[in-house]
This record gives structure tokens, sequence and C-alpha cells, in this order.
């Protein structure tokens, strides 16, 4: 194999997520699993990349670990951790030019969204609506609400009201999109994990069939995972039902962990590139 990508939240992690507390160290408590895969991998020979939602402010301890061009927030930045080098898809891939004006309104909405934090507290006082204030190209709310998903929706047709004419036509006709979940809501440019890591396997010459890929969800990652649609999916045991009956329909091309998060995912890797033998392709 030539690439092997990571999802980075519940697949690298010891648990659900890494920290997100940019106050204090994101990996600790993680180093010592990180430098094991990581000198796992050296030794196998196989470049990491990863593709994530998480913003880029909060995953750059995390992308220290990669060797190439990185994804973070759905898609949207483009990281290169040897160089420092950092844009924007729409500015970076020829394919997302059409996507500029509504990632500069949106990146605008989201330098004075702090504007909109109170009166949205108190509309939906009680579910621990926090604004993630490191983004600064998408707009993620997150929160704690029994209604789950619904919640996101609701959250989603109060936020709207407070946007120009243009930024709302921008998520009618798909330049933008919303994307929901049980604990978030982000409204980001219309692009996805999928078309990052398509992008960074163009720049970075790699074959889809070369590609090992690692995650967890079922939208985000099951769906990143149709881009290499000839290659190796491995997802740890917390895997997503939906994306465990996907990777495991594939045959000799997918391995469902037993194990759940950062030890499922040495589970797959060492069961595609052997546990101990120093080196494959
Ligand atoms: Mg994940």
């Amino acid at each position: 194999m030539k690439l092997a990508v990571f999802d980075l939240d519940g697949v690298l992690s010891t648990g659900e997520i890494f920290s997100k507390d940019t106050t204090r160290a994101i990996l600790n408590g993680e180093k010592e699993n990180l430098d094991r895969w990581k000198s796992f991998m050296t030794k196998k020979g196989v470049p990491c990349v990863a593709v994530t939602g998480r913003s880029l402010e909060i995953t750059r301890e995390l992308l220290g670990y990669m060797d190439a061009l990185s994804v973070c927030e759905h898609g949207t930045m483009i990281v290169d951790p040897k160089t420092g080098r950092e844009y924007h898809i729409a500015e970076g891939d020829d394919h997302f030019r059409n996507l500029t004006g509504a990632k500069n309104r949106l990146e605008e909405f989201i330098h004075h969204a702090g504007q909109h934090d109170e009166f949205l507290g108190a509309k939906f006082d009680g579910a621990e609506l926090t604004r993630m204030r490191d983004n600064l190209h998408i707009l993620t709310y997150e929160f704690n609400s029994p209604d789950g998903e619904a919640f996101a929706r609701s959250l989603y047709s109060e936020v709207v009201k407070f946007m120009s004419p243009e930024l709302r036509s921008d998520l009618d006709d798909g330049r933008l999109v919303a994307k929901t979940c049980d604990m978030a809501l982000d409204i980001i440019p219309g692009v996805s994990k999928k078309d990052g890591l398509i992008h960074i396997l163009g720049e970075l010459g790699v074959a889809t069939k070369d590609v090992i890929i690692l995650g967890d969800s079922y939208h985000s990652d099951g769906e990143m995972m149709k881009g290499v649609p000839d290659g190796i999916w491995i997802c740890p045991g917390n895997a997503d039902k939906r994306l465990k009956r996907a990777v495991s329909s594939r045959g000799e091309r997918g391995y469902v962990a037993e194990k759940p998060f950062f030890e499922g995912a040495m589970e797959g890797l060492e069961y595609f590139l052997g546990s101990s033998s120093p080196s494959q392709s």
C-alpha cells in the first residue's frame, strides 16, 4: 500500500474523540498510542495522512504525526504538515473555484457570529449550545439535547434567519451545505471529506487501489471511503453499524475490527500490513 488515510476522532483516539480544548494539550494521554502507531507505520513504510472534520486549529498537533497533504474541516482546508502550507479547497482546486464567493460570505458571517450567541443561548436554554470559536472556515455549533438531530435542524432554522439573502441562496443552491448530527450543526462550503480525499490523492499522485483507509462514522466516512472504491477499508469496533456492514461486504478488501477506537485501528492495520514482519508493500 502506498498511502494510509485516517479519520481521527474515534479511530486514532483512545475514546470517542480527541480533546478539543485548545487551552490544554490536545494530545494529553494520547501520545503513547500515537507514537506506537507511527513507529508501526514507519516500519511498514506506509505514509499516513488525515482526513477529518475537525477544525484546523484543534488538529495541528495531530497533523504533526502525518507525512503528507491532509484534510481538515470536512474537506474544506488542505494542509501540508511538512511545509506548513495551508489552503482552502476553493482556492487550490479548479473544480471548486465556483465556491469562492460562498466561502468568503460564510467566513464573513463566522467572523461576526458571536453577536448571535446570546440570543441563541437563551432561545435554546438547557442544550449547552456552544459555537466552536476555533473554526474560521466552517460554522459549527455543538449541543447536548435529547432531541438529537431534530435539535440541529431547529437550530439551523434559527441561524439562517441571521443570514443575508446571498448566504441563503448559497445554501439553497448547494454552494454551502448544512450538516446535522445528534451533537452538532455544521455549515460548510459544498464539499465533503471525500472531495478533500480525492483532491489530495490527485496532488500526491496515488492511485485509489493503493490506499488503505480507516473511518468510523457512516455518513461522512462511509461516503469518503467510496472515494477509494478499490482500496482497503478498515473500521474499528466502535464504528456505526451501517459502516460495519459496508466494510464487511467488501470481503478481502475490508476489515471490521473487534476492538474499538485506537486498538481497533491497530488491529486492522496489523491484519493487512502484518504484525511484526519488517516491511511489505
Ligand atoms: Mg470519526
